[in-house]
């Protein structure tokens, strides 16, 4: 009966070994075994295959008397041995990488270093055995016997198998059953099996049964990978469900968001002649803030979607052909005005050889440029700070560039640098408490030096300031110097809007399906003259297109029903030529590209900047229906104030240049400053009173509005006098506030003297434009305003003095006009009742 088992054994044997070397194949080919427990697998497989192989060999050439014979038996059982141990030894390794990741044990249990010095010991027993018969002898017939050692050759084998059982035993609560019950098997078979074997001489039960438990195991692992794998998909999923998210949620601010911007951008328009002043200014004030406060808003929401993209590594690089001193100009022009408002100093030095044409992702550097100077901007509060641009070294058609932004700000604590470039981190919050933000520009900003293969460092001071480096490589496609960069004051038209172009004659269609937003849309577009359609789904664009024949569309992107993709690709089908272009709200690389696959002509992204809309239009709209805006052409007319004026310029603390800029031209400039003159006494008795009264909040209320007004005007000491001011009121700081309202005070009264000159204006700015009102008529609206002030109907009474401010009047008259106004304005009717019987 023995003989006829160890007869299939050997066939076993051969059949278990080759199903070991399959195993290790797959084993080396799965790849969602972690890198340890795949050595531990795939040497228990190789070391169980060559143990069987060994043992097949050691059973054919038993009793062989060759010489080939006599080596083979004893190498073969020796190394039967050898490899038992060398199993549980991998085993053991597989079990200490088990405790350590999924049983997050932070100290192995002892018993694990144990089975390692018995394994150790158990090779040298059995070393010292082939010399001494310890374990086993071959006798004269080249056959093999025991020798009453063998039971030490079991105790090392034996006594690794029960240590590891007691681990698995105390282990059973941090690791999962389905590790669990795999691994008693592997360590409880093979364990009585050796046991049988005693008694079964001849037999291999224990070989065979561990190379079974390294099946079982291998399945398993397997099991238990594709578990993990199907965890690991379901967090990509919802890491994709979260950036998906997000990607919509920024859909859905942008869209309010283009409202508001919108809506503040037409109430910046709004003409101010014959409004009443202090109403005036207020609007203009309180559009200022909202454009500020939507603006950082749009720089929260595309920060998020940053992160989110480069979270799910779909932030990808966009290169193209740049000249970097355009790049600069529009960066430096943007932090310039903030830094003129903080009164800090703004230094640029940058090598005369840069490149003048180089290859890269500009807008990348852009933002990581633009992100450092915000951030210098943001934590200096005096002194200021730098900008320097090297080119460090120039290699064939590439040269590497290095940034450095310089400031004299709060600094940074040593320890706070190491976490600086991480999401989410702010530092010294109780301090910066006033100052905006929310931790991702600088992790964003790293991200994308990394991404474009460049670096990124700071070193600080704690409150001595900081330097930042910035380091990238870009392509050189124009090695000519760009010479010596010269700022540019960019000229940004607010106030008195002027289009860039007329167009009379152009029709065009909006599509878009949010009703306040298509107002907007079309009120921006009111003073180019074109004559706009609009509707609200791509069906019924499709339907106007069949009746009238249009110049260009404008056409959102995402509509119920039909969206704007699909209603491109159906006016596509019948008209190639018609320009159409995409609004979007969805903000993303590669955007151009990707409309234009589609069928649009070019895109837009909501917010809409009122600008890029008209550039575009009028690169799109056929020439012979534009007239392109003389005034725009020669826009620098209204960036200097007239002759008799020019003692504004000599005004300290006054910069004229910025407020032409803030209000968007001199003649505004000049109405804002009458209006600024005309309200001083008025608010800065107000702040006073809040001061008296201690109350902070109202104070904090009153010098925000001066603030916002000083930089309107370009008073912009004065500004950051008050800003301050804002913030101590705003952290209940009485001490600042007191130890600086003197200051701000006088600073603000002193402007009553600086602008006195001014005064003899008042009363004519904006109104030269307008036709004097015929005395009869003033006197019919006079009377018209009495009645409805009797009936107190308020919307008449608007009407009539809507309609009187369309004309210009006398200083007197417009005065009184201004005065009902303003009753009108609290629904005092019985002063405007009073006003008009004045003589
Ligand atoms: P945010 O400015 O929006 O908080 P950033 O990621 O740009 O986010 O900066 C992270 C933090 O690093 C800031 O909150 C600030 O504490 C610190 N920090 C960044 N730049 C400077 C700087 N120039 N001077 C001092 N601290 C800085």
């Amino acid at each position: 009966m023995i003989e006829a088992l160890k007869q299939i054994q050997l066939s076993v044997l051969l059949y278990l070994s080759g199903s070991c070397g399959v195993l290790i194949v797959l084993s080396l080919f799965t790849g969602t075994l972690s890198p340890r427990r795949k050595q531990a697998l795939v040497s228990m497989e190789t070391e169980a295959m060559f143990l069987l192989l060994a043992d097949y060999f050691a059973y054919i050439y038993r009793g062989d008397m060759s010489v080939t014979g006599y080596y083979v038996v004893r190498i073969s059982n020796f190394l039967v041995y050898l490899l038992s141990l060398f199993i549980t030894h991998a085993f053991n390794l597989y079990l200490m990488d088990l405790c350590r990741n999924e049983g997050k044990l932070d100290r192995l249990p002892k018993r694990l270093i144990v089975c390692e010095v018995l394994f150790l010991s158990g090779i040298i027993m059995l070393v010292i055995s082939q010399f001494t018969g310890l374990y086993y002898y071959f006798d004269e017939f080249n056959k093999y016997h025991r020798a009453p050692g063998i039971l030490l050759n079991y105790f090392f084998p034996l006594t690794m198998t029960l240590l590891l059982i007691t681990v698995i035993f105390d282990c059973r609560k941090v690791l999962e059953k389905r590790v669990i019950i795999p691994l008693f098997l592997f360590s409880i078979l093979p364990y009585m099996a050796t046991i049988l074997q005693m008694f079964l001489y001849g037999l291999s039960l224990t070989n065979i049964t561990i190379v079974g438990v390294i099946v079982l195991l291998y399945l398993f692992e397997i099991r238990n990978m594709s578990l993990i794998q199907k965890a690991r998909l379901a967090a990509e999923q919802a890491s994709n469900a979260k950036s998906r998210f997000l990607a919509n949620i920024s859909h859905e601010i942008r869209t309010p968001i283009n409202t508001i911007m919108g809506s503040t951008e037409l109430l910046l328009r709004e003409d101010p002649a014959g409004v009443p002043k202090g109403y005036f200014l207020s609007i203009m004030n309180h559009s200022f803030d909202i454009m500020g406060a939507s603006e950082n808003l749009l720089e929260l929401i595309n920060d998020i979607l940053d992160i989110s993209k480069i979270e799910s590594g779909k932030m990808h690089l966009v290169q193209q052909e740049y000249e970097p001193f355009d790049k600069l100009h529009s960066t430096v022009s943007l932090i310039r005005g903030r830094s003129n408002q903080k009164g800090l100093s703004f230094d640029i030095e940058v090598d005369e050889d840069i490149p003048s044409k180089l290859y890269g992702d500009s807008g990348k550097i852009k933002q990581v440029i633009l992100n450092l100077l915000t951030n210098a901007v943001k934590y200096t509060e005096k002194g200021g700070f730098s900008l320097k641009i090297k080119v460090l070294e120039t290699n064939g058609d590439k040269c590497r560039l290095q940034f450095q932004v310089k400031d004299t700000g709060i600094g940074i604590k040593q320890e706070n640098i190491g976490n600086l470039f991480n999401a989410f981190e702010r530092f010294d919050e109780s301090r910066n408490s006033s100052i905006q933000g929310t931790g991702l520009g600088l992790d964003i900003s790293m991200q994308f030096a990394l991404l474009m293969g460049g670096k990124l460092w700071c070193e600080s001071v704690y409150g001595e300031g900081s330097v930042f480096y910035f380091e990238v490589e870009q392509k050189i496609i124009d090695g000519a110097p760009s010479g010596e960069f010269v700022e540019k004051t960019e000229f940004e038209f607010r106030g008195p809007y002027i289009p860039q172009f007329t167009a009379p004659e152009a029709n065009i269609l909006i599509v878009d399906d949010n009703p306040v937003n298509l107002s907007v849309e079309k009120n921006l577009l009111k003073d180019t003259k074109m004559q706009i359609v609009t509707c609200s789904s791509g069906e019924e664009c499709l339907n106007l297109l069949d009746k009238m024949k249009f110049d260009l569309v404008l056409l959102d992107h995402m509509m119920p029903g039909m969206d704007g993709i699909e209603t491109v690709g159906v006016i596509r089908e019948k008209n190639k030529e018609l320009p159409v272009i995409a609004l979007t709200a969805n903000y993303f690389d590669g955007a151009e590209q990707f409309y234009k696959s589609k069928g649009f002509d070019g895109f837009l992204t909501k917010p809409i900047d009122i600008k890029e809309m008209e550039k575009l239009l009028l690169d799109k709209l056929d020439k012979e229906l534009v007239t392109i805006n003389t005034f725009m052409e020669n826009a620098p007319m209204d960036t200097e104030l007239a002759p008799d004026l020019k003692w504004l310029y000599e005004i300290d603390d006054l910069s004229v240049p910025a407020g032409i800029k803030a209000c968007g031209g001199a003649k505004i400039y000049i109405f804002s400053l009458l209006l600024f003159l005309d309200t001083i006494d008025e608010n800065a008795k107000a702040i006073g009173s809040a001061y008296e009264a201690k109350d902070l909040h109202l104070m904090a209320v009153k010098v925000h509005a001066l603030k916002t007004s000083s930089r309107i005007i370009g008073a912009e000491r004065l500004a950051a006098i008050a800003g301050k001011m804002e913030a101590a009121g705003k952290n209940n700081d009485l001490n600042y506030i007191t130890a600086h309202y003197d200051e701000l005070i006088e600073k603000y009264l002193s402007f009553k003297n600086k602008l006195a000159p001014l005064s003899a204006l008042s009363g004519e700015i904006g109104e030269d434009i307008k036709e004097p009102m015929p005395e009869e008529e003033l006197k019919d609206a006079y009377a018209a305003l009495s009645e409805y002030a009797g009936s107190m109907d308020y919307e008449s009474a608007q009407m009539a003095l809507d309609e009187i401010g369309k004309y210009r009047l006398p200083p007197k008259e417009q005065d009184k006009v201004s005065s009902i106004a303003k009753a009108l304005k609290n629904l005092d009717w019985d002063k405007v009742k009073e006003i008009l019987n004045e003589k």
